[in-house]
């Protein structure tokens, strides 16, 4: 416990080096060992932090950015927050481009946090000037140093977490981990992570988390987007409906897909039987394991690691609220 003794230069000082906690309770029927990787103890909550910070380090080191500048991307999630965050202290102004679906929660969160954000129609194309993606591309291109983080698009989102999450794991496990389970959204967690563990050792297992509702998995297996897999679904920041560059599917050895309400049930199961108080793909990320499980993946010398990506206080009118959960058929 070196990290908090003294003084804390800035908030941006605590992004990273998160901690790997037991699971008690959750696992034991399951052969093998389980360990939580808690990403929400970053300074903005969430994995997020990690690629934020990375990616405008990354620009200021090339010249693109300097005090002043602006910071643009498209999301209403975690990644605005911590953008949001970063932006303060380092002294960018942050602009984001939300889809109208955001809540007003999110909405009034990060622009608490100072950020400028464009709310744009989610029911036109992509390509149509008035999306979220053309907004913020448009933002861009009139804005002179400024970024696009386009974290679905940008290899450094990888990078990331290859230089961070990754060694962090290895570390805290003394070499030990057999078996990695990770939500794939952009990717960038997964395939970063999975990239230095196999270099580490090759026969660690990568293990995906994908939404039913999602083309991932799909594409994983066939090389094809199979837009017949496309269904509307709750889990915010988990699968998608296009395929992510951020993502290295070489690296991944197998994905599973999970209902909504499967890791809406399983993230509250995770608070009442261990004491962590997850976000929603935490409760996808322990349901996959459970799939894994029953699929025989493991062996009692198993020893797992799973990523929990934010914190559940992003989700009080959603899963932690019993109303929505109702009228969701999910109580
Ligand atoms: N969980 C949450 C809550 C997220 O916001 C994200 C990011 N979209 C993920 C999981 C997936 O992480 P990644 O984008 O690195 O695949």
């Amino acid at each position: 416990m070196t990290r908090h003794q003294g003084i804390t230069e800035n908030i941006l000082k605590l992004v990273g080096e998160t901690p790997l906690v037991k699971l008690h309770n959750i696992a034991k029927d399951f052969k093998g060992s389980y360990f939580a990787k808690l990403e929400a103890f970053n300074p903005g909550h969430s994995a997020k932090d990690r690629i934020a910070l990375h990616i405008i380090e990354d620009a200021e080191r090339k010249g693109i950015i300097k005090k002043g500048s602006t910071i643009v991307e498209t999301t209403s999630g975690n990644t605005g927050f911590s953008l949001a965050m970063i932006s303060i202290v380092k002294g960018y102004k942050c602009i984001l481009a939300v889809s109208d679906k955001s809540s007003q929660d999110k909405i009034d969160m990060l622009k608490s946090m100072g950020a400028e954000v464009h709310v744009c129609p989610a029911n036109v194309p992509a390509a149509d000037p008035k999306s979220y993606y053309e907004v913020a591309k448009t933002i861009h291109k009139k804005t002179k140093n400024s970024v696009y983080i386009n974290q679905y698009f940008n290899e450094l989102n990888i990078d990331a977490h290859y230089r961070t999450t990754g060694p962090e794991i290895w570390e805290q496990t003394g070499g030990k981990i057999t078996h990695l389970v990770v939500a794939s959204g952009t990717g960038g967690t997964i395939s970063g992570t999975g990239k230095y563990l196999k270099e580490q050792n090759p026969d660690i297992k990568i293990l995906g988390v994908d939404a039913i509702g999602s083309v991932l998995k799909k594409y994983h297996e066939t090389g094809k987007i199979d837009m017949n897999e496309v269904s509307p679904y709750k889990i915010e920041g988990l699968g998608k409906n296009l395929i992510p560059t951020a993502t290295d599917f070489d690296v991944i050895d197998v994905y599973e897909k999970v209902s909504d309400k499967d890791a809406a049930l399983t993230a509250r199961e995770i608070v009442k039987k261990e004491g962590i108080f997850p976000g929603y793909t935490s409760g996808a990320v322990l349901q996959a394991t459970k799939q894994y499980a029953d699929l025989g993946m493991f062996t009692k010398d198993s020893f797992v690691v799973l990523i929990f990506p934010d914190h559940g206080s992003r989700y009080m009118n959603k899963i932690y609220n019993d109303s929505w959960m109702k009228e969701q058929g999910f109580l």
